[in-house]
């Protein structure tokens, strides 16, 4: 399963820090709540990319292993999203410019995944803001609607959004 944590900083402060990161401490394990003592295991550390408009990053990546429940955990910064290299800032800026015609950075093919992925999310996200009592209707007009919850989205915060909405639907943020 995968955490996304708040490590209070970026992925620059991040990448610098790298294994001395502060990564955080269970009392029970995530998943099966037995408790973290004896049962919660450090598990070394992938490697991952953490790509913003200026730069190319190699990350480490905390692993956990439940000795009880055998589930392993990844702990995300939650500039992340899971499974995108790209920092969620990053994807949300791209997908912003491409929304307001504006030009975007980065291949073509990437930005048309990232815009893709992002309209296929918006049902997901309308019913994220009504769990949590924010909104009533939806139109039918993908673009309106797109616009709308970007803004929404970046009003909410977006690392914030990312570690809420986890586990809606039994989904995250620009899954598939
Ligand atoms: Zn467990």
């Amino acid at each position: 399963m995968i955490i996304s944590h708040d490590f209070g900083i970026g992925v620059v402060e991040y990448e610098e820090r790298g294994k001395n990161n502060e990564f955080p401490l269970f009392d029970t394990c995530p998943n099966c709540k037995c408790p973290a003592h004896g049962n919660l295991h450090r598990n070394g550390y992938y490697w991952r990319y953490g790509i913003t408009e200026v730069v190319t990053l190699r990350i480490p990546i905390c692993r956990l292993k439940c000795l009880q429940c055998e589930v392993n955990i990844s702990i995300l910064p939650d500039f992340l999203i899971p499974y995108f290299q790209h920092t969620i800032h990053t994807v949300m800026k791209r997908v912003n410019q491409i929304l307001k015609k504006k030009k975007a950075k980065g291949s073509r093919q990437l930005l048309r995944f990232h815009l893709n992925r992002y309209l296929k999310c918006i049902n997901w996200i309308h019913s994220f803001f009504i769990g949590i009592g924010k909104i009533c209707g939806m139109s039918g007009d993908i673009k309106k609607e797109a616009t709308k919850y970007m803004k929404m989205i970046l009003d909410f915060g977006e690392s914030p959004f990312l570690r809420r909405s986890r586990g809606h639907l039994s989904k995250y943020f620009m899954a598939n």
